[in-house]
């Protein structure tokens, strides 16, 4: 079964309608997406705001019901992580009719590090590495979310520290399995500067070996982005082993065959 739980609408920073993303799945033969607009208790101005909820309700439901061609539907959301603020995020993650929650670091210290690249040459990138994994573990053991979001993103423009990964994604991979939590295999890094999917290779053997679940995300923003590289990305998690993926409904986990 193939699936694509990460992808925008123009209610964030997407570019197209949910009807379009529908078709286009639709098109590629994927039978299950879910849309995971994004929904941040800081504003910014990628994100839908929280006063507009409800029309993100409404038109999930719309399309539901509407002639999917039989792409099923799911309605999820793509939260900001901030350390210290679970409780505010549970607060919004509790109004939502949702099918799963993807959590994801955007901000190191106020840095909005993934659409602002100036940045990296002015800090010390050893440090912000550092930073960057203790926040995507404490995102991952706050338990408000059902996946981990792109969760190597540090790497998007191709900036890297001195030092070897190899520990922190050990011991990462290591806090997803107590956590529980199911890891997404985000393939929009192909189009970054960064060049490769997130998690890279080497992060994605811990969780190979640790067992933690995966399932896929395109992070389309566009129609035409549905599903994009899948059959690289299920090439690699079959070469590691893995059988299954995860599906949700109503942020209840299930494993499905690939
Ligand atoms: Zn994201
Ligand atoms: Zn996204």
């Amino acid at each position: 079964m193939l699936l694509d739980y990460h992808m925008h609408t123009f209610l964030s920073d997407g570019r197209d309608d949910h009807e379009q993303m529908v078709s286009s799945a639709a098109f590629r033969g994927i039978s299950e997406i879910g849309f995971s607009d994004h929904i941040s208790i800081k504003p910014v101005s990628w994100a839908l705001p929280i006063d507009r909820i409800d029309e993100m309700i409404s038109r999930i439901h719309a399309v539901q019901a509407s002639d999917t061609k039989g792409v099923e539907v799911k309605f999820g959301v793509e939260m900001d992580y901030f350390f210290g603020m679970e409780k505010q995020i549970q607060q919004v993650i509790k109004q939502l009719p949702i099918d799963y929650v993807i959590g994801s670091i955007h901000f190191v210290d106020d840095w909005n590090f993934d659409t602002d690249a100036n940045e990296f040459d002015r800090v010390d990138v050893n440090r912000f590495y550092r930073q960057y994994f203790k926040l995507v573990q404490q995102s991952a053991k706050s338990k408000l979310f059902d996946i981990i979001g792109h969760c190597d993103l540090a790497k998007k423009f191709a900036y890297y520290p001195t030092f070897p990964l190899d520990v922190l994604y050990d011991e990462t991979a290591q806090v997803f399995k107590r956590a529980d939590v199911v890891v997404e295999i985000n393939t929009s890094g192909r189009t970054k500067p960064c060049n490769e999917f997130y998690p890279s290779i080497p992060f994605l053997e811990r969780l190979a070996y640790y067992k933690v679940p995966v399932t896929l995300g395109s992070d389309a923003h566009v129609e035409q982005n549905v599903g994009q590289f899948f059959d690289e990305a299920i090439a690699g998690i079959k070469a590691l082993g893995y059988k299954e993926i995860a599906r949700f409904t109503k942020r209840k986990r299930e494993m499905v065959k690939i």
